[in-house]
């Protein structure tokens, strides 16, 4: 029967009534209390693929969930056509660039007369928008679309617009310089969405030191010059030959213990005017501080062997130390020179070590060093390294820790072990002038500020996580951003509030806060506009765009809004909307008939507007990845405290983790990118969306494998298959004049329709729990598996009798089922629910609750105690072999049930001590003659140790449990179960029972004795 299910049809069908039905459209209703959902509206440069779904499938679910609850839920969608990702695709398909065009036309099958009309880069965006928006129709998401926009609107940019200025008037955004990253080819500051991979560019502070030289090495360098070709040094007329070889440490303080300079003696080095100063650096070290807005006038190039044997001074002490070879450092990292302080850094140790030791070398250079010559200068005091080299202190202990490691982790081990124990717990000993006695992390400042305004320093930026790349291909650097506007984050009043507005959040999983509470206190000035891209322009500085994560903070007020555009009540045309407009109706600030006025708009609508937003602001949750926790995600709520009263802060957060593809990161390069669509149509939405949320709890990457989806697909046609048999049961039962379909004649209900009848309700109660967290997963167990499970042993148990009175237990089981099934797999369920003869919409009926009194303990503990002895009755007959032709079962004397139940109460009291319970039982009459058989006594107490605590607790409230009438009713399944054996059942009081073997000693409550011939 599941082969012949039309998956693709039955979903064409539902979309179609839903949308007649206009299910999903929300409007106010005060009635009814309001739940508004939303979910990071999507970027239309590509259709969506299998990893995409995750996140906006979750947002449905608990769209669904919600509203089945009663609750009047909003749940709207947008598109995201800011920024430059869009514009840097069109000039890729202008350019002809064939990746990309292989993309398109393998992945994405797009037609070449399709393709030719990206060059325009709004063309990229609307054809993909259709392209999702139809994909999300068909994932059956529960979207009101009349609130439909884009960020390119007109009336959406007048809606930033006011955003920017309210934020400006609150002094939160700002001009000045700030480092940003930066793509140099496209000449525009870069975040996590412009770069290939999705990499924030991370970056830290560098302070630089000017040490001096007076060119006295120059004749002795000159004298080798000859590798580095023609360009010699040369010494510039108009100076006195004052070069400075600059030194980058994220370590000022340590500057007193500077013993020497390091240079690669093969890295090539310029000589460059920075600022009308002569320095040298590494070419590379010179393109940064351009970035950083220094004036660098190049003037020639060798390489780094001319400069070993210079001396240099240090500008804290004026004291001369020599510059000597290394070779961990490294061009591109800093200027290229690297000061040398061996009592503190343990690279800088390490080498010094290797030179003293290697005479090849010092021979090389003309230089020597020796034991004597050079020692390293402790400068730190602090508990943990009280030696006189504290570098070498730290590469024995990090030796020590893990012998396992390279010579390179284990020095940095070293170091980020001492740095941060210095700068917690170190303080500046007496040679240090007049910062001895200051702690370190007061001293690092003092230090800098000193050298920085003495003109003896420099602050430079450098990538920690680098190479980032920029989507269009080029390697992004630090930028000094001059007169850029910045939303200026680093405001500690303003993370104050923020701070305030997470802590009364609920964040799920509740994991991720910390998380939150991190990035709100490192956030500091971020560049809000771009010179290039769609969007809205500054509306003081039309030169600039309002850049992609900052026109997308608190759009979902402007869900409510967009009705009224959609609708004509305001036109997409109308110019004289201004400010007045969006304060009334998002702050309530000023009067409805004035803004009316001013805006042309009829005050009605204007008051419609307003009473609606009321009403469904603030976001009562906000789904999204967890890739935008650090940026999106902490600028919504940072926007949200900024221009909205407390009322309308956002409630809830849920984050998401990814999606793998059988195990594996999506990739191109991999081939396992699967659009979306084509998924749907090859194994149906349901099946996709339970294959995303049921690998995973929300957080962790969900692994997306075709062998769960194929296990999905069959579970769902098993649903359909049982609703067709409940179908034609009742049919037949009608014809029969039985009843309707809706009303079963009355029935005495058997021990498995009671139970089945629990089991229902305790799953309500189970599935009901993990919804309200969020737990999907076990949800989706809980409904599907487990449930299916319960459904299987009844169906033995009825089969086993011969019923054929089953429909109304059948059809009981599904309504429930199918209802709790319907936020994730809405189609199946609402198909089924049709099947069954339901006239309502599924969508629009209620979560099922709770009923306390259907719940049927003895009938639980009957159902578990059939069970278990069935398994062990198999048990046997698999171990011994034989072919059972009578099977007898003796149920415990009444005397174990009495002592089985004050063990029990000891148990759950905490007591286990055999001895003491053993004296309490024979101290009273009723429980004396576990004296009799303490063998017995004891095995009832591992057995009820080694029961589930749920069993153990049914089991203290189950009084006077008929074991022998529980296990007479099950002798038609037992029978049919075990090569259709006799079954016989007795109790061990019974003087009359067959007990050729003496078994029936050993039962023991809910632990039957077994005797099989
Ligand atoms: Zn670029």
């Amino acid at each position: 029967m599941s082969s012949r299910i039309d998956w693709n049809s039955i979903e064409s069908k539902w979309i179609e009534r839903w949308d007649k039905q206009r299910l999903f459209e929300s409007d106010p209703d005060s009635s009814r209390e309001k739940y508004f959902v939303t979910v990071a509206y999507p970027y239309p440069n590509s259709p969506q693929h299998i990893g995409h779904g995750r996140t906006y499938t979750l947002a449905d679910t608990h769209a669904r969930y919600i509203r089945m609850k009663g609750y009047n839920v909003l749940f709207p969608m947008g598109f995201h056509y800011t920024g430059t990702p869009i514009l840097g695709m069109s000039r890729r398909v202008a350019a002809g660039d064939s990746e990309l065009m292989e993309t398109f036309h393998t992945i994405y099958k797009l037609s070449d007369d399709v393709i030719a009309t990206f060059v325009e880069p709004v063309k990229i965006a609307r054809y993909f928008h259709q392209e999702i928006k139809k994909g999300m129709k068909e994932m059956g998401y529960s979207i009101d679309w009349r609130r439909e926009f884009t960020t390119i609107d007109r009336i959406y940019s007048k809606f930033i617009s006011w955003q920017f200025r309210t934020l400006k008037k609150k002094g939160l955004i700002v001009q000045g310089s700030h480092p940003v990253g930066w793509c140099p080819r496209d000449q525009n500051p870069v975040s996590q969405h412009d770069t290939i991979g999705d990499v924030e560019p991370d970056f830290n502070e560098y302070t630089v030191i000017k040490f001096k030289s007076s060119n006295e090495g120059r004749s002795g360098a000159s004298s080798r010059s000859s590798n580095s070709g023609a360009d010699g040094l040369i010494v510039d007329d108009d100076n006195s030959g004052a070069i400075i070889l600059p030194a980058a440490t994220l370590r000022p303080e340590t500057l007193f213990g500077v013993t020497n300079i390091w240079i690669n003696p093969e890295v090539e080095y310029v000589q460059a005017k920075v600022d009308g100063q002569r320095w040298i650096l590494s070419k590379e070290a010179g393109r940064k501080l351009e970035f950083l807005n220094h004036k660098v006038e190049w003037i020639n190039a060798f390489r780094g062997s001319e400069m070993i044997g210079w001396k240099v001074t240090n500008p804290l002490n004026d004291t001369s130390v020599p510059v000597y070879p290394a070779s961990f450092v490294e061009a591109d990292s800093g200027t290229g020179i690297v000061m040398s302080v061996p009592a503190h850094a343990p690279y800088d140790y390490q080498a010094l070590e290797n030179l003293k030791s290697d005479n090849n070398i010092q021979q090389m250079f003309c230089i020597t060093i020796d034991e004597n010559s050079i020692h390293p200068v402790k400068i730190i005091e602090s508990e943990a390294y009280e030696g006189s080299i504290p570098a070498a202190q730290a590469i024995k202990q990090a030796a020590a820790l893990d012998q396992n490691k390279n010579d390179h982790e284990l020095l940095e081990k070293a170091t980020s072990n001492l740095y941060s124990h210095e700068f917690y717990k170190g303080k500046m000993m007496q040679n240090t002038g007049r910062f001895a006695g200051m702690t370190v992390a007061v001293a690092k400042n003092e230090i800098k500020e000193d050298l920085l305004n003495s003109g003896w320093a420099e602050t430079i930026y450098e990538l920690v996580n680098k190479p980032v790349k920029c989507r269009c291909g080029a390697e992004c650097v630090v930028k000094l951003l001059s007169d850029q506007w910045f939303l200026n984050y680093g405001d500690k009043e303003w993370k104050q509030q923020a701070h305030l507005c997470l802590g009364n959040m609920d964040i799920l999983p509740e994991d991720i806060r910390q998380e939150f509470d991190y990035v709100i206190d490192w956030l500091r000035e971020r560049a809000c506009a771009r010179k290039s891209g769609l969007g809205t322009t500054l509306p003081w500085d039309k030169e600039w765009i309002v850049e992609s994560l900052s026109d997308s903070v608190i759009y979902m007020a402007y869900y409510i809004i967009a009705k009224y555009v959609n609708n004509k009540n305001i036109s997409e045309e109308n110019d004289n909307i201004t400010d007045a407009f969006f304060d009334y109706i998002l702050l309530g600030a000023g009067s409805p008939d004035k803004v009316a006025k001013e805006c042309k708009i009829d005050s009605y609508i204007i008051e419609h507007i307003r009473n609606e937003f009321n009403y469904f602001y603030p976001v009562d949750s906000r789904h999204s990845g967890r890739d935008l926790v650090p940026n999106h995600l902490t600028f919504f709520i940072f926007n949200h405290v900024a221009i909205f009263d407390k009322n309308k802060w956002p409630q809830q957060i849920v984050v998401n983790g990814s999606v793998l593809m059988e195990g594996k990161k999506m990739s191109k390069s991999l081939g396992n990118i699967i659009p979306l669509r084509a998924a749907i149509k090859e194994y149906g939405a349901d099946t996709i969306r339970l294959a995303m949320l049921v690998s995973a709890e929300i957080l962790q990457d969900a692994d997306f494998s075709f062998d769960a989806v194929r296990g999905i697909r069959s579970k769902l046609a098993g649903i359909f298959d049982m609703a067709e048999k409940c179908r034609i049961m009742l049919a037949h039962a009608s014809e029969q004049g039985q009843g309707n379909q809706q009303q079963q004649p009355k029935q005495t209900l058997m021990l498995e329709d009671r139970w089945l009848t629990s089991r229902l309700q305790r799953t309500i109660a189970e599935t009901t729990a993990s919804m309200d967290k969020l737990r999907i997963r076990e949800a989706i167990y809980y409904t599907l598996y487990s449930l299916d499970r319960d459904l299987q042993w009844y169906m033995k148990r009825a089969t086993a009798r011969k019923r054929e009175n089953i429909a109304g237990m059948l059809l009981e089981f599904l309504n429930i089922q199918v209802r709790m099934l319907a936020p994730f797999a809405p189609f199946t369920a609402e198909e089924v629910w049709e099947l069954l003869g339901n006239r309502q919409y599924l969508t629009a009926e209620r979560w099922p609750v709770l009923e306390e009194k259907k719940i049927d303990i003895v009938a639980e503990e009957s159902e578990f105690l059939i069970s278990n002895l069935l398994a062990d009755i198999q048990n046997i007959v698999r171990v011994t072999k034989i072919t059972p032709t009578k099977i007898v079962i003796y149920t415990s004397a009444v005397w174990k049930e009495q002592v089985y139940r004050a063990i029990l109460v000891n148990i759950l009291n905490g007591t286990i001590n055999f001895g003491q319970m053993m004296k309490q039982l024979i101290s009273n009459p009723e429980t004396v003659k576990a004296k009799t058989d303490p063998k017995i006594v004891q095995r009832m107490v591992e057995d009820i140790l080694s029961a589930p605590l749920d069993a153990r607790n049914r089991r203290l409230k189950l009084a006077g449990f008929n074991e022998v009438t529980t296990l007479q009713d099950a002798q038609a399944l037992l029978s049919n179960e075990i090569s259709k054996a006799e079954i016989v059942v007795y109790s061990e009081d019974d003087p009359a029972r067959y007990d050729p073997k003496l078994r029936a000693k050993s039962a023991r409550p809910f632990k039957p004795a077994i005797y099989i011939e």
